[in-house]
């Protein structure tokens, strides 16, 4: 678990990529659906990345692996990984959707720059303990919740602090 910086990738995350790639393909022939190189390319990029991606995030990766696919068909391929179940769809209210690899994730929270777009997981115990006492005040029983906390990521702040201000004061 990691934010959209993280680049490093260790043994342990190559070996559950290659079994998240062995499951889609385990899954597209389960489901008598076709195995074609775009859609194992598009699940590449989707699984081989920590960071949460947009459709248009997905087709910029596959140009720059000199891949290509059809807007259409990186939403039919991305539909089917979100059935899957490696792939897990959010809405982050952005006017588009999200997706990250599952691989398992223990539940988390987001953190998303309105700047640049950045999105960095958190979880903190706290928070989770929280949750429970507020439901309970209301006479809830909690299920699952979600948060996204939406603001100014660190480069960003310190690059718009060099920068005027929008509007005058
Ligand atoms: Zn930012
Ligand atoms: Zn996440």
């Amino acid at each position: 678990m990691s934010g959209d910086g993280a680049s490093t990738t260790s043994e342990e995350q190559v070996r559950a990529i290659a079994a998240d790639r062995a499951a889609f393909r385990s899954f597209l022939r389960d489901h008598s659906l076709p195995v074609t190189a775009q859609r194992l390319a598009i699940a590449d990029v989707v699984l081989g990345t920590e960071r949460h991606v947009s459709a248009e995030d997905v087709a910029e990766m596959l140009r720059r692996s000199g891949a290509s696919a059809g807007t259409a068909t990186i939403y039919r391929t991305l539909e089917v990984l979100v059935r899957s179940g490696l792939v897990v769809e959010r809405d982050f209210g952005e006017g588009f959707k999200r997706y990250e690899a599952s691989r398992g994730v223990p539940h988390h929270e987001h953190l998303l720059c309105s700047v640049c777009g950045r999105v960095t997981e958190f979880r903190d115990e706290r928070l989770e303990r929280m949750t429970t006492l507020l439901a309970e005040a209301h006479d809830f029983s909690r299920q699952r919740h979600r948060l996204v906390i939406y603001g100014l990521c660190g480069d960003c702040r310190r690059g718009a602090a060099q920068r005027p201000p929008l509007l005058p004061t």
